[in-house]
C-alpha cells in the first residue's frame, strides 16, 4: 500500500523562501510510486493551507493564491474528529508520515515537532528536544562544550542588556574577543541576520541587525578557516557521510551565496587528511547524539587555515534540501541517491514511533 506523506513547507521564519526551494526539490525526487504526496503550505503570517502539487508554483510562491482553502487540515485529535486532511466531499485522507521541509524558527526549533507529537503521526527528523537545542546557538554551544567538542570562543548579549547600556556591552564584548567578530541571532539559519564585524562601528551595526531577528545575539571569535560539513543520518544507529568542503565566493558563506547566486563552489569529498576526515565524521555523530538527534542533521565545522585546528560550528537539524544543497549531495557521494535518501528518512520516521 502506498503511504500518505505530507510535505509541510513555507513557514513564518526568515528562511521561508529556502523552504520553498527545498520542497520543490524533494517533491521532484520523492518516489511517487511509493508515496501519495500531499503538500501543505504555511504562509509567512502562519496560516496553513492545502495546496495540490506542482513544484514550480511552490518554488515561486504562487501556491498561496492557488491553495484550496476549503480543505481542512486536522492535526490535533479532538473528540471524534478524524486526524488528517478533510476534503470538501467529506473524504478524509489520513497521513502516515509528516515531513517538515521547514527551516528556522517554528519549523526547525521544536515547536512544530511538538504539534506533531500531539498529532501522534510519525514525522521526519529530530524531535522536540534536539530541534530546539540545535536551533539555539547559545544553548547548543553549552551542550557541545559539555561533550568536549572544540569550539571557537564566544559570548552573547541580549536586547534588554544591550539597550540598557550599549557602551558597556560593547566594551565587554571587545574585552573577550578580537576582531573580526561574527554576530549572529541565536535562533536562525541560512546566514540570515549574520554579519562579520571588523571594528566597533560594524559590531554595533551588526548587533542591531541581529536583534531584528532575535532577542539574544551570539558573538563569536572570527576564524580564518576552511568550512567542512558532514551529513548525519539515523536514529539509534547513526551514520555520517563523507565530509564536504564549501568554498564561499565572498568573505563568508552568506544568504546570497547560499541561495541566490550560488557562487560558492564545493569539494566532495573535502580535500583533507584521512585523520581529519575520520575525526570530523566522529565528532558529527557525537554532536548529533549529544542533542538527542533523530533522523537527520548536517553538522558544520571550521578548519583553521593557519593552525589546522578543527572546531565545530553548529548543527542543523533540518538542513537545506535545495538542488544546490550539501546535505543530499554528500549522501549521493557516499552512495545514497536522493530518492533513496527520502525513503530512508521516511522509514526512520516510522521506526522512531515503534
Ligand atoms: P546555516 O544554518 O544555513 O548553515 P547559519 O545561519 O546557522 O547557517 P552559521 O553556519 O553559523 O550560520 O554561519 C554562516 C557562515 O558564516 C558560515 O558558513 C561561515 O562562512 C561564516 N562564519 C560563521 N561563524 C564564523 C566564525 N566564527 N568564523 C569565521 N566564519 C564564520
Ligand atoms: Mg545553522
Ligand atoms: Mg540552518
Ligand atoms: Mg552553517
Amino acid at each position: 500500500k502506498k503511504l500518505n506523506v505530507a510535505l509541510i513547507f513555507g513557514g513564518k521564519s526568515g528562511e521561508h523562501e529556502v523552504s520553498l526551494s527545498s520542497t520543490a526539490s524533494i517533491y521532484k525526487h520523492i518516489d511517487k510510486d511509493k508515496y501519495n504526496v500531499f503538500t501543505i503550505g504555511i504562509t509567512k503570517d502562519g496560516r496553513w493551507m492545502y495546496y495540490e502539487g506542482n513544484e514550480e508554483n511552490i518554488k515561486n510562491g504562487e501556491w498561496v493564491n492557488l491553495a484550496n482553502k476549503n480543505v481542512e487540515i486536522n492535526l490535533v485529535p479532538v473528540g471524534n474528529r478524524e486526524v488528517g486532511l478533510v476534503f470538501e466531499d467529506g473524504r478524509v485522507e489520513k497521513m502516515d508520515v509528516l515531513f517538515p521541509v521547514l527551516h528556522g524558527p517554528y519549523g526547525e526549533d521544536g515547536t512544530i515537532q511538538g504539534l506533531f507529537e500531539i498529532s501522534q503521526i510519525p514525522y521526519v527528523g529530530c524531535g522536540v528536544l534536539a530541534s530546539s537545542v540545535g536551533m539555539d546557538k547559545l544553548v547548543c554551544k553549552k551542550v557541545f562544550s559539555q561533550i568536549g567538542l572544540p569550539q571557537v570562543d564566544y559570548t552573547y548579549t541580549t536586547k534588554w542588556s544591550f539597550n540598557k547600556n550599549e557602551d558597556q556591552e560593547l566594551n565587554s564584548i571587545e574585552s573577550k574577543l578580537k576582531y573580526p567578530i561574527f554576530v549572529k541571532p541565536a535562533n536562525l539559519g541560512s546566514s540570515v541576520g549574520i554579519s562579520k564585524a571588523c571594528n566597533r562601528e560594524e559590531l554595533l551595526k551588526g548587533i542591531n541587525e541581529a536583534l531584528q531577528f532575535d532577542s539574544r545575539v551570539v558573538l563569536e571569535q572570527g576564524v580564518n578557516a576552511r568550512e567542512i560539513e558532514v551529513a548525519v543520518l539515523g536514529n539509534d544507529e547513526v551514520k555520517a557521510s563523507i565530509a564536504g568542503e564549501i568554498k564561499p565566493a565572498k568573505d563568508f558563506y552568506d544568504y546570497e551565496d547560499k541561495y541566490i547566486n550560488g557562487a560558492s563552489t564545493y569539494d566532495i569529498p573535502a580535500n583533507i587528511s584521512d585523520e581529519d576526515m575520520e575525526n570530523i565524521r566522529q565528532m558529527a555523530i557525537e554532536a548529533f547524539k549529544g542533542i538527542d538527534g533523530k533522523g537527520l542533521s548536517r553538522v558544520d565545522f571550521f578548519k583553521d587555515k593557519e593552525t589546522g585546528e578543527i572546531f565545530i560550528n553548529e548543527i542543523n537539524t533540518l538542513p537545506g534540501f535545495t538542488n544546490i544543497s550539501m546535505y543530499p549531495k554528500m549522501w549521493e557521494a557516499t552512495g545514497l541517491e536522493y530518492s533513496n535518501l527520502i525513503d530512508r528518512l521516511i522509514d526512520l520516521a516510522i521506526d522512531a514511533k515503534k
